[in-house]
């Protein structure tokens, strides 16, 4: 499978969540660096040995987290150190009511 094959299987697994949620990874509240949100969806990209070469990432896991921003859809990869579900801030309040 060609590092395509994973974004488009990683792609695919985001569009199964009914809902973005926050992030915290190495301690941080997840954010999106162009828009600002902190509510994503989780995917998994698969890596090929190719794809990781080129991406001098061959210490990595051959899988990788990422997260779509609910908002923007930008595309966040984690590799080593991978997210987890939660709010770092409590008082920081997701931006797009679920309700809506
Ligand atoms: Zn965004």
């Amino acid at each position: 499978m060609g590092l395509w094959e994973g974004i488009k299987r990683g792609a695919d697994a985001m569009t199964r969540a009914a809902q973005p949620v926050p992030y915290i990874a190495a301690g941080h509240q997840v954010r999106c660096p162009h828009c600002q949100s902190i509510e994503f969806f989780e995917g998994k990209a698969l890596l090929n040995t190719a794809g990781m070469t080129f991406l001098n990432l061959d210490w990595a896991n051959r899988e990788a987290l990422t997260l779509m921003c609910g908002h923007c859809g930008l595309i966040q990869w984690f590799g080593a150190d991978q997210p987890t579900r939660g709010l770092v801030d409590t008082h920081a309040k997701p931006d797009i009511d679920p309700l809506e």
